[in-house]
């Protein structure tokens, strides 16, 4: 499709040039023929030019010699007496001195100066007339036809003719009688005013044509160069045309593959586009820009409201704080999330990202262009995770806290102690600050199990449980429920007498819960036996486990010194 645009385009270019090349050519040629027919009418006005002058010359001879009734000259063989006028009384006269003279009238006059210049210079005189008095002066048939017309009333008679071969320019007037004509024509019944004949003159045509044929081949040369000079200018232009209509082509042609990648891509990303003229506050937006909201192109107007009036009220704002912080310059893009209103009148999410693509010269944005991109499923999905995750977190705390806490006492379990064992021991060596461990145990438990069953034991643990949780009540005091029916405490800060009467208390606690025993061997209730040991400095001690077998070995002294008692080592 393209290429096929382009070769259209190509050959419309040539098309063009080849009609200016024949309008050129057309036009030269005919400056050329006119240029030319110019010149050959030209030779035909300069030759009559100089047939005009030769017989204005002629007639002014003529005149002048009428003037005077013709002149005298001495007779000779080349001028003897004229017959034709020897009417005239004295026609021949003879000198004082004896020379013999006659007279010329004005015809025999020109024509002996006609001949006389049609030797020197090839121009032909003639005069003539259809009566003539001299048959010399006999008119040949251009000459009739001519005084014919002259007869009509045409007062000059020209011709390009031949004469001997050679072109001439045959020029002939009428010459009227006048009252002067009559002295020697009078007697032939001229009357003043008649056509009496006519003067005649023929211009040699060659030097003209030579002229002519100089200045037309000037007129080829020139012409024929400026019609080169021409066709090769409009071949420049052609080339430059063409390489601009290719150019243009592959600049179009590249826009559309770009436009048609970013169709592309806008369609798979189903980005919808706005343009934001600030200037004017005109809006271009895209079909998708339409779709995301539910709507047409055709429905949405191209103006800044379209937008406005669909964004959230309480979004607003900072929509618009967003689009100052960037044109600002305090952010490198904008960006924004807000809540439109689509045409099914809910509300979606829009990420609203955008560039200024055009400044004025003094900066000022004039064209703001960006996309729109419909994150609602993806903002619902981000809720429902963070509600989900923080129901996780709950979920994790009691799981967490529940992984600490014994289930059957509620006090903290074997694996909060081993980490708050550790917790102690580091900060015993870290602060040098001691802390004591109890370990104590019930006495006779087997037993109790035995007579008051399983869920009596349950029971029984439970209450020790919380009676030796209020013994250590302290805030860091820490007691955990250590194996079966063995429980541990660790007061930190605390050192052995201290902790020897908090094992007293202990004890004491558990003896006045009074729980009936019947079949313990120390007590009527349940008691238990303590064993304590203090970790002042740590420094004796190299592992907190060998503090926790300390513990268990006094709770065996203790057990041993008849229970119901505590022992420290
Ligand atoms: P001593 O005075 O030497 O400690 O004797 P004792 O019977 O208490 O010690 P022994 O180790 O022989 O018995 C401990 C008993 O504790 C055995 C077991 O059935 C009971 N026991 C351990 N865990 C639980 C429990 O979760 N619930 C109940 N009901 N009994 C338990
Ligand atoms: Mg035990
Ligand atoms: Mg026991």
């Amino acid at each position: 499709m393209g290429s096929n645009h382009l070769k259209l385009k190509l050959s419309t270019s040539n098309l063009i040039s080849l009609i200016a090349a024949m309008l050129w050519s057309i036009v030269l040629a005919g400056l050329f023929f006119w240029a030319a027919s110019k010149e050959e009418s030209h030779v035909f006005q300069y030759a009559k030019m100089e047939a005009g002058a030769n017989f204005n010359k002629d007639i002014a001879l003529r005149n002048w010699l009428a003037k005077h009734g013709g002149i005298y000259v001495e007779v000779s063989g080349e001028t003897p007496p004229n017959p034709y006028l020897q009417h005239i009384a004295e026609r021949d006269i003879v000198t004082s001195s004896g020379k013999k003279l006659t007279l010329m009238n004005p015809a025999y006059i020109l024509r002996q100066t006609m001949n006389e210049y049609s030797v020197l210079y090839g121009i032909k005189g003639r005069i003539t007339s259809l009566e003539p008095l001299n048959p010399i002066n006999t008119p040949d048939s251009w000459e009739i036809e001519a005084l014919k017309q002259f007869s009509q009333g045409v007062e000059d008679v020209s011709e390009v003719t031949s004469i001997g071969g050679k072109p001439f320019l045959r020029y002939m007037q009428a010459f009227y009688t006048k009252k002067k004509c009559l002295k020697c024509h009078g007697h032939q019944g001229y009357r003043v005013g008649n056509v009496q004949g006519g003067v005649g003159v023929a211009i040699p045509l060659e030097p003209y044509i030579k002229i002519k044929n100089d200045t037309l081949k000037i007129l080829i040369y020139s012409h024929g160069i400026l019609w080169l000079f021409g066709l090769f200018c409009i071949l420049l232009i052609n080339r430059y045309v063409k390489r601009q209509i290719d150019t243009q082509n592959r600049i179009r042609s590249d826009l559309a593959s770009q436009k048609e990648q970013l169709d592309l891509v806008l369609e798979g990303t189903q980005l919808g586009l706005w343009d934001w003229n600030l200037v004017t506050n005109y809006v271009v937006f895209d079909e998708r820009w339409a779709k995301i909201l539910g709507y047409e192109l055709s429905e949405i107007e191209f103006t800044l409201n379209s937008w406005e009036s669909r964004v959230h009220p309480d979004d607003l704002a900072s929509c618009y704080q967003d689009i100052q912080s960037y044109i600002d310059g305090k952010t490198s893009f904008y960006s924004n999330i807000h809540r439109m209103m689509h045409k099914d009148g809910k509300w979606r999410y829009i990420l609203d990202r955008g560039k200024i693509v055009e400044r004025d010269i003094n900066n000022k944005p004039i064209r703001f262009t960006g996309t729109h991109t419909d994150i609602t499923k993806l903002k619902e999905t981000e809720n429902t995770l963070q509600e989900k995750s923080s129901e996780l977190e709950q979920v994790n705390k009691i799981l967490s806290k529940q992984a600490m806490i014994d289930g059957l006492t509620n006090v903290n379990n074997r694996r909060a102690f081993d980490q708050r064992i550790k917790e102690e021991w580091e900060r015993c060596h870290r602060n040098q600050t001691g802390f004591s461990v109890l370990m104590a145990d019930i006495d006779y438990f087997k037993k109790y199990n035995d007579t008051y069953g399983h869920l009596g034991g349950d029971n029984c643990l439970k209450y020790v449980a919380d009676a030796l949780n209020k013994v250590a009540s302290r805030t860091n005091d820490f007691v955990a429920r250590y194996g079966g029916e063995e429980f541990i405490m660790i007061l930190p800060g605390t050192g052995l007498e201290q902790a020897m009467i908090v094992a007293e208390k202990a004890r004491n606690a558990i003896e006045s819960l009074d729980i009936q025993h019947a079949s313990s061997d120390c007590a009527d209730v349940v008691t238990i036996s303590v064993g304590v040991v203090a970790c002042t400095q740590c420094s004796n001690i190299n592992h907190y486990m060998s503090l926790i077998s300390l513990a268990d070995k006094a709770l065996y002294l203790a057990k041993n010194n008849g229970r119901n008692c505590m022992a420290c080592l």
